[in-house]
């Protein structure tokens, strides 16, 4: 017998729609590009969200399903984009804009964007291969100076874009199922593949990160997202935050910790969200100069393996919990999230910190499962170890534009490339990756696209890179060099001119060692692990 409720979709608009009727004067607060500070309210966005709307039918003729470009800083346009882009049925690309020249040509070209909303201050990078985007009709300019212009052939100003608009029709119609955003992965063979949300997916993800037992987020609260919005749409907290009436602080570039602690004190911010990376950086501000009353009590840190050292330090000096959680660009991006339970409060304090730095348990409609080497699903007893396989709402089910079904297994799970345990109270531990790229701050450094170029060198014989811990971006990758001849190398500089063209300079290997032969397996591939063993006894 079919149940006799009504069929209602769950869409972006629906998170506006009720973000409107019920918070309406709640503050949403970014600080600009140019260090000024807007304020303006949940009421204020939806007014602004149905004008663009408007503005994305009526002038740029924007149909239903069309994929709409963004390459942008955190700021409150940005924010009108994640709404009102789906609004008109269209799908958000959010570009990620620290990938290079030919990684962002790829993936504009890929996506076939229509058009792409950029900030000025970003404009001279699409200068530059603007003409090699041929889907591309035009550029929109959020947050242009007196006086703006540049090159680029066919651009107008987003000011302008939306000034006429009535807010008078409605959302487009769409279907759950529906895609409403876009981001791109990097992959391990150095393309980037396109991973496309649903408005459902979206929502109950946005529904789920919020709750008691994950990221406690409520109107209560005033959250900074630290997260990029071009990183896995924030990691989902411009939805969730709203769904909550939280107020939302967005800072554009400005994220050195002296900047962030100051806007973290001035607007009262008690939850935010940010990679290791930035929190140990802002750790170290604050263990020199902490504002009183700093208002800070969770931080919600992901992306890489938060270390225990940290998670204990922000507890024991500034009384502040990092929430530990995992995910990917694939799975929207949270799976797990670790606190403690009740039955843990007796615990003794490391024994708290083992739980609190693993990556945590599954949110709720997540499956997790650990696969060992024969391909058996292996007990949850915090021993066995195998790659993490993950199905559920707000899991991908086939990259955008692909066939190819290598990381999906025949009964249904996506195949995450991670590694680790699940214990019996269901915490999971991450304890290796199989694929092996570089995670540099908050970003991913492709080593098997490294070297692929660095090999394409006529001087080269082989190479390799592979990550080696960093304190402040945890890692960094470095690149192990066989020269044909020993005599003719290249020095380091060389070898970043030559790497340039096709990786942004954080990409770049920061060490260069030249060796007589590459560590290799059994079955003839590049032993990394022994490569990193021997670089951390220091015998490379
Ligand atoms: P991305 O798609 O860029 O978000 O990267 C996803 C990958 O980041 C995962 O497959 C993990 O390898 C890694 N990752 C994310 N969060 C964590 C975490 N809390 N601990 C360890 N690795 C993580």
């Amino acid at each position: 017998m079919e149940g006799l409720m009504m069929d209602f979709e769950l869409t972006i608009t629906g998170i506006l729609e009720h973000a409107n009727r019920v918070f309406p004067r709640k503050e949403i607060i970014s600080i600009l590009p140019d260090k000024s500070r807007h304020q303006y309210t949940y009421g204020d966005l939806y007014s602004r969200c149905k004008k663009l709307c408007n503005a994305l039918r009526r002038k740029l003729k924007v149909q239903k399903g069309d994929i709409i470009g963004t390459y942008a800083w955190n700021h409150y346009q940005h924010l009108e984009l994640y709404y009102a882009i789906p609004g008109a049925g269209a799908v958000c690309h959010t570009i990620n804009i620290r990938l290079s020249a030919s990684q962002t040509e790829f993936i504009v070209n890929n996506a076939e964007d229509r058009f792409i909303f950029i900030d000025a201050s970003l404009v001279p990078f699409f200068e530059i291969i603007a003409s090699l985007l041929p889907t591309v009709e035009s550029f929109i300019v959020l947050n242009a100076p007196d006086g703006f212009s540049c090159s680029l052939s066919n651009y107008l100003q987003y000011e302008d874009l939306i000034k006429d608009e009535t807010e008078d029709s409605a959302w487009e119609e769409v279907r759950e199922t529906e895609a409403c955003a876009m981001c791109y992965t990097s992959g391990t063979t150095g393309l980037p593949k396109g991973v496309v949300y649903s408005h459902r997916a979206t929502c109950l993800h946005a529904i789920m990160i919020s709750l008691p037992n994950d990221a406690q987020i409520s109107f209560h609260d005033r959250m900074l997202l630290a997260v990029p919005q071009f990183h896995v749409m924030a990691w989902g907290f411009p939805f969730a935050g709203m769904l909550a009436g939280a107020v939302i602080v967005l800072t554009s570039a400005h994220l050195q910790p002296e900047a962030l602690i100051n806007i973290i004190t001035e607007e009262k911010v008690n939850r935010a969200s940010g990679v290791p990376t930035l929190w140990q950086g802002i750790y170290t501000s604050l263990k020199m100069h902490t504002p009183k009353d700093f208002p800070l009590k969770e931080i919600f840190v992901g992306g890489v393996s938060a270390s225990r050292n940290l998670i204990e330090k922000y507890n024991i000096d500034f009384n502040i919990k990092l929430v530990h959680a995992w995910g990917m660009t694939e799975t929207s991006p949270v799976g797990t999230l670790s606190r403690l339970q009740p039955e843990h409060y007796l615990l003794a304090d490391n024994e708290k910190l083992d739980i609190i730095a693993l990556q945590g348990q599954e949110l709720p409609f997540i499956e997790i499962r650990i696969v060992s080497k024969g391909g058996m699903p292996a007990p949850r007893d915090g021993k066995t170890v195998g790659e993490i396989q993950i199905r559920g709402p707000w899991v991908i089910k086939a990259y955008f534009k692909s066939v190819n079904r290598d990381n999906f297994t025949d009964d249904g799970w996506f195949k995450t490339g991670d590694v680790g345990t699940i214990n019996q109270e269901g915490y999971m531990h991450i304890t290796d990756r199989e694929k092996d790229l570089i995670k540099s701050g908050g970003e991913w450094i492709s080593s098997v696209a490294l070297e692929i170029a660095i090999m394409s060198h006529p001087l080269v014989k082989e190479a390799s890179v592979i990550a080696i811990p960093d304190e402040k971006w945890t890692e960094r990758p470095m690149a192990i060099v066989v020269f044909k001849d020993p005599k003719s190398a290249l020095t380091p500089d060389e070898f970043r001119a030559f790497l340039s063209g096709s990786f942004a300079n954080y990409q770049l290997p920061d060490k260069y060692v030249y060796v007589a032969e590459i560590p290799k397996t059994s079955v003839g591939k590049f032993d990394k692990k022994e490569m990193r063993r021997l670089q951390a006894e220091g015998n490379l």
